[in-house]
């Protein structure tokens, strides 16, 4: 294109590994073929402009770059950078400089990268659910965590590859944990699994001369999917069987679906293909529901020969990124499989939060997810060579045994394992919320937010909705939705509110448990009064020590100023247009409750239920404000003139 003069930007990413096949160095020369190698080749091939984008660029600080044509930037920049080429004649390169998050984790496992001492945590009190750190970092270990208050945010931190990207994410509920570690779960005697009483042992299932056991590992890359494949292999070796396996189609990549097959034969002459074939699974350990059914892992199914051994727990997908309202179908998934191979082929339950229960992380859920197929019959290895097979993997043993063993457990008295792991919720079914536990909840927080009054107020008004529905169509799901949404109106997260949740006992009471050794907080916030603006003119988050917790005491004692000529925070527009909403809303709210009867009542619910969009802080809210409105203003048209949308239709 350089010959040709074409006008184009090419775009390199730089991973530093062969990610896909182990982790070997870039290029064939001893030294690996370097971002600046690149750089060089293009800058001498005749590149109009080379950029080398890093989340690192200090790590080329003193570096002599080939050209005044060659540059590092921050990737921050990248979009910036991506419409300055756009206006450049000719050939032009971005270098994507940024290691494999899988390799990243693997060599800070073997201690040859640094594992960053930082790790980041959500205040979901904090969190208004918004999702904009999940669209910002576009990172999977950013979860859905559903609360009293709604859907917010949590990171996990078994997968979190601590590049701390969600930070960007405009709000202030990020606090940053630097130094100590996360505290291990203990394991008391009652965790063992080992003395939990003897167990039968399965029948384990012998092959015949030219029989193939075909087994797939299906879930998400990076949460150990190619090691239970290499374990598998490792056994049947061992028993002098045949063995093949293949991480097949997906990439090892962090969140991504990613497959391993295992063929067992009773001699390596018996395997004649290097995958399971079609129908042809004895075996499915899904260890992710989504990628069980994706076609891919269905095709291999056939029912009256596949067993599916599933984890009922499924990773949130980029979907979740995009669409903070998506809702994880893990149940469709359950029920597609079932389907498939038949109810009597599939052993489920879920290994994520039994090992996290039970043993303080979820990266034990592959191989408790082994453990529990082999009880199950549905494997033809022995224990004794699944066991060799962990210890000659040589990573965390005995932790990888315990889960293994767990596993049996579940698949011989799945009811006893579930007490351990949410005592209590194996026999007690939920009651339904009633309206009046929901607003004396709400009451109490409102209380603590201002004060009594206040929490009158928003009573009373629900209260006055109670009524009106009970008289017009005696029901009480307009209240609920009103108790909810006036509520999230009314406890609009100002300073004073930041400041009051995050020095809430229960939450540093939260971070304290996960953390142990010599670890210091910090919190990220974009005060309106000090921030500086982006050349977009949003508020820049910055980085406010462990003095900023008596800073925020201070500011929590002060929220009797809220609202009064006082409050210099209360005079920035986005906190004037939070109080007008509550009128706002109140009034829509009149105006429903006058006319509703049987035939409104689904439009006055999409009404009360307008707040849900108004998620966020500062521009993100903003954003959040100005589509609500347009479709606050369409249901109030179609309030006011139900029969004109009928006649439009
Ligand atoms: S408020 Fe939005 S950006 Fe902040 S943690 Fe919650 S979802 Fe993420």
């Amino acid at each position: 294109s350089i010959a040709a003069g074409v006008n184009i930007t090419y775009k390199i990413l730089y991973n530093d590994a062969v990610a896909m096949t182990g982790g070997q160095q870039v290029g064939e020369r001893p030294e690996g073929h370097s971002v600046l190698q690149i750089a060089e080749s293009l800058h001498a091939e005749g590149a109009k402009k080379v950029i080398v984008v890093t989340d690192e660029p200090e790590k080329y600080d003193g570096v002599k770059v080939p050209g005044d044509n060659v540059a590092i930037r921050h990737r921050d920049d990248l979009d910036e950078i991506q419409r300055e080429f756009r206006e450049i004649k000719g050939t032009t390169a971005i270098i994507y400089d940024q290691t494999c998050a899988t390799e990243k984790r693997r060599r800070r496992k073997r201690g040859t990268a640094v594992d960053p001492a930082v790790r980041v945590v959500i205040n979901e009190l904090v969190c208004e659910g918004c999702g904009d750190c999940s669209v910002q970092s576009n990172c999977l270990s950013v979860e859905p965590l559903e609360t009293e208050f709604g859907r917010k945010r949590t990171i996990n931190q078994s997968t979190c590859n601590k590049d701390t990207s969600c930070l960007k994410g405009f709000c202030p509920s990020f606090i940053t944990v630097e130094g100590g570690a996360l505290k291990k779960k203990s394991k008391s005697k009652a965790n063992s699994p080992f003395e939990l009483g003897a167990m039968p042992e399965p029948v384990v299932p012998q092959l015949a001369r030219d029989q193939v056991w075909g087994v797939v590992v299906a879930g998400v890359g990076g949460t150990g999917v190619i090691t239970i494949g290499q374990l598998l292999g490792m056994a049947a070796h061992i028993e002098g069987k045949g063995i093949v396996t293949q991480d097949a189609a997906g990439l090892a990549q962090k969140g991504g679906a990613t497959w391993s097959h295992a063929l067992i034969g009773e001699s390596q002459d018996a395997i004649r293909t290097t995958r399971v074939g079609t129908a042809a699974a004895d075996l499915i350990l899904a260890a992710d529901p989504l990628v069980a059914v994706n076609a891919e892992t269905l095709a291999r199914m056939r029912e009256g020969r596949t067993h599916v051994a599933l984890n009922t727990h499924s990773t949130p997908t980029a979907a979740f990124v995009r669409n903070a309202n998506w809702q994880n179908p893990q149940d469709d998934c359950a029920s597609e499989i079932a389907r498939a191979v038949g109810l009597d082929g599939v052993g489920a339950f879920d290994a994520d939060a039994a090992a996290n229960a039970l043993m303080g992380d979820t990266l034990y859920a592959n191989p408790m997810l082994l453990g529990y197929a082999w009880q199950k019959g549905w494997m033809p290895l022995d224990y004794a060579s699944l066991m060799r097979a962990i210890e000659l993997n040589n990573v965390a043993i005995e932790n990888n045994k315990t889960a293994f063993e767990w596993g049996r457990r579940a698949a011989h008295d799945l009811a006893s394992v579930q007490k351990l792991v949410s005592p209590g919720q194996v026999i007690e079914f939920k009651k339904r919320d009633t309206v009046e536990s929901l607003v004396k909840r709400r009451v109490e927080f409102l209380t603590g937010y201002q004060n009594t009054a206040y929490a009158e107020q928003y009573k009373a008004f629900v209260d006055k909705v109670q009524k009106a529905e009970a008289a017009a169509v005696g029901k009480t799901v307009l209240t609920e939705t009103v108790a909810r949404y006036l509520f999230k109106l009314m406890a609009y997260k100002d300073e004073y509110e930041v400041a009051r949740l995050h020095t809430d006992t229960a939450f540093l009471e939260r971070v304290n448990g996960m953390f142990e050794g010599d670890f210091k907080l910090n919190y990220h916030l974009a005060p309106p009064i000090i921030a500086k603006k982006n050349a977009k003119g949003q508020l820049q988050k910055q980085k406010f020590g462990a003095g900023m917790l008596t800073g925020f005491r201070f500011l929590a004692k002060l929220k009797g100023l809220r609202g009064t000529a006082l409050d210099i925070f209360g005079r920035t527009e986005e906190r004037k247009t939070e109080r007008a909403l509550i009128g706002e809303y109140r009034a829509s709210i009149e105006e429903v409750i006058a006319g509703l009867n049987a035939a409104n009542h689904a439009t006055a619910l999409e009404i009360a239920s307008l707040p849900e969009q108004i998620r966020g802080y500062g521009h993100v809210k903003e954003r959040n404000l100005a589509a609500a409105r347009t479709r606050w203003a369409d249901l109030l048209a179609k309030w006011r003139n139900p029969a004109g949308e009928r006649a439009a239709a």
